[in-house]
């Protein structure tokens, strides 16, 4: 139970790697948000949740590109809960394409949502954590924004500045006693990559050292740490869970 008591909002978290925080902070005793874009489109994976840890699990509506519907959720948790103790910026799209071809359509989107997105969940989170002097934010980045990937030029640039934002609002929120830290995945197995991997990546998993993509689940163990207190006094990390892909 290292998370007991603590309010946790995850973005994104209907399925994939956001699923899997939900899972593991419900069961460390967190009340969880789970934010989703769409509620009627709620996973079965995510109901299940729901029918196991029934109140301590709310599914929200939150679409991390309207601006709007971000501020609603915060004031709704801040109404219920009157504190936020962890906030998870997972929410975050990718498209796969040479230079020469980048959808810049696409692009705004991924911007909108990769970026903006979560700088607006951060500005809103930590007006709330700063006014209670404590919170723990972890934004989700990807290994590509350090090591690059031909396809991938513009996601990692996403990513990329993910990693610098985390670093700023680290220092800029250390003396309200907020953390800021960012985790870089390698090949998360989620149905997204799962699908995509059996035409462009089925090579690219022999060259993980451990010879495996990583479970959802090994992501969310990291979440769990820098959200609990045992990771008190770390800040402005980006930790990457790669199988040796960045060494
Ligand atoms: P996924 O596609 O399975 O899940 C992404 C979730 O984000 C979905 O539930 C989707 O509905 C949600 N989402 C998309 N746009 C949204 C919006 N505007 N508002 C709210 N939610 C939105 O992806 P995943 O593999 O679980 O990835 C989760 C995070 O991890 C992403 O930020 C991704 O970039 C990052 N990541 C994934 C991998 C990987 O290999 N899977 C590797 C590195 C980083």
């Amino acid at each position: 139970m290292r998370l007991n008591g603590k309010i946790a909002l995850i973005t994104g978290a209907n399925k994939g790697i956001g699923l899997a925080i939900t899972q593991r902070f419900l069961g460390e005793g967190a009340i969880v948000y789970a934010g989703i874009k769409n509620v009627a489109e709620a996973s079965s994976d995510l109901n299940i949740l729901k029918t196991k840890f029934d109140s301590q699990l709310n599914i929200i509506k939150l679409n991390v590109t309207e601006s709007e519907n971000c501020k609603e959720v915060f004031q709704q948790i801040k109404k219920s809960c009157d504190k936020i103790d962890v906030l998870v910026n997972n929410a975050g799209i990718v498209s796969y394409e040479l230079v020469p071809f980048i959808d810049f359509e696409k692009l705004q989107l991924m911007i909108q949502t990769n970026v903006v997105g979560l700088i607006k969940m951060c500005q809103l989170a930590s007006r709330y954590m700063a006014r209670q002097k404590s919170g723990s934010i972890i934004n989700i980045s990807s290994i590509v924004s350090l090591k690059g990937a031909s396809g991938q030029a513009a996601y990692s640039a996403t990513k990329g500045a993910v990693n610098s934002f985390t670093l700023s609002l680290a220092k800029e929120l250390a003396n309200s006693n907020i953390r800021v830290n960012a985790i870089a995945p390698g090949m998360v197995s989620t149905e997204r990559l799962k699908q995509i991997s059996q035409e462009k990546f089925g090579d690219k998993v022999s060259q993980i050292g451990f010879g495996r993509m990583a479970s959802p689940d090994e992501i969310a163990d990291i979440c769990l740490f820098f959200a609990s207190d045992e990771s008190s006094y770390v800040t402005g990390q980006l930790l990457g869970a790669d199988g040796s892909l960045t060494i």
